[in-house]
């Protein structure tokens, strides 16, 4: 290890929460590594666009990431992408972050920005149309949606309280669910029964999805009769559960039964140095701007830990 691999904070996740982490962090001269796994910039660069970022109009999701990451490097901040993290040890003073290549960075302090992933479906086109009518979150892509017919998958409390928020936007929402009852609050299905708006396919799945530019149609399965047929639609809305990216993390540092890393109001984790920001922490809310005041709040008080690190050090040097 040369001298050049230790840094004041690693950040490991290149989201908004990591990103903003490493712009507070290196703007207040905090010697800052950044780690991702693939291309630096999180879930923005799957989003064809971000409506609802405070101070930017209609801006892609890959722009508003690139603006992020410049930002944080013009401070000097370090970024390495497309990484593998191989060895991860948190406990110490001294942390120690080691690349499936072998290279090993350590550091003082460390913030998790790993974020999370939405539960997919899984089928045919799916993967080659998210963005392009395929969504996973209401709040940031109802509006593109105003006056449209669209599809929404799951049965949950998401999946129904979800499916009557977009009625504020779409003509008719078609909730598609693969069991002939909700797991909801008998509130939640209520609601959703009672809107006019909103109309049932019970026991049935998406099978596939069809188009090439944008969303043209999908296939369903009726699951009874193992039947499939071809329905147009504007734009689909699936709601099947969400994945934090925290595998790298268990037995690492406290997580819930959800695998979220459980963090307090400055983002301290159950580990000395060690913080965490954005989708991976246990919180309800997951948008850009929250993950963005995560990396805020988790990069000032790893700042202040850092600080008084250095006082501690200082006065062991003169004892
Ligand atoms: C399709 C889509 C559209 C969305 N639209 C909007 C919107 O319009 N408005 C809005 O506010 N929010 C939107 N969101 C939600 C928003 O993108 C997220 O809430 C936000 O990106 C979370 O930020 P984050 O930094 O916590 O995590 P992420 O954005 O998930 O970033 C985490 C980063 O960590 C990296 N990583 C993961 N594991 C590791 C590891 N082991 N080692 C190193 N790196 C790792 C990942 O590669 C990723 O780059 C959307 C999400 C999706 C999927």
């Amino acid at each position: 290890m040369t001298l050049n691999n230790h840094y004041s904070a690693i950040v490991i996740g290149a989201g908004p929460a990591g990103l903003t982490a490493g712009i507070y962090l290196s703007r207040a001269r905090v010697k800052t590594l950044i780690l991702n796994e693939g291309t630096a910039g999180g879930q923005m660069i799957l989003t064809h666009e971000i409506a609802n970022y405070p101070g930017v109009d209609n801006i892609s999701g890959y722009q508003l990431s690139n603006i992020m990451k410049n930002q944080a490097k013009k401070f000097g901040c370090d970024i390495k992408a497309n990484i593998i993290i191989g060895t991860l040890n948190l406990e110490g003073d001294i942390k120690e972050v080691i690349l499936d290549d072998g290279t090993k960075y350590t550091a003082d302090a460390v913030i998790l920005s790993p974020g999370g992933r939405s539960r997919t479906l899984g089928v045919p086109g799916e993967n080659e149309l998210k963005g392009k009518g395929i969504s996973y979150c209401a709040t940031c892509d109802g509006d593109f949606f105003t006056d449209k017919e669209i599809f929404v998958v799951g049965g949950g409390n998401s999946a129904l309280e979800e499916a009557v928020s977009l009625t504020k936007y779409a003509s008719k929402v078609t909730i598609v669910h693969q069991f002939d009852h909700f797991q909801a609050f008998e509130f939640a299905i209520e609601e959703a029964r009672s809107h006019p708006k909103i109309n049932f396919m019970m026991e049935s799945a998406i099978t596939a999805f069809h188009g090439t530019e944008k969303i043209e149609g999908v296939e369903i399965t009726d699951l009874k009769t193992n039947t499939k047929q071809n329905y147009p639609i504007d734009g689909v809305f699936i709601f099947i559960g969400y994945v934090a990216n925290t595998e790298f993390l268990e037995g690492k540092i406290e997580l819930n039964k959800w695998k979220e890393i459980v963090v307090d109001a400055d983002m301290k984790t159950s580990i000395n140095g060690v913080y965490a920001a954005g989708d991976s922490i246990v919180k309800r809310y997951r948008q850009v701007t929250t993950a963005v005041a995560d990396g805020t709040i988790a990069a000032l008080a790893a700042s202040k830990y850092l600080h008084e690190l250095n006082q501690k050090n200082k006065l062991i040097q003169h004892v």
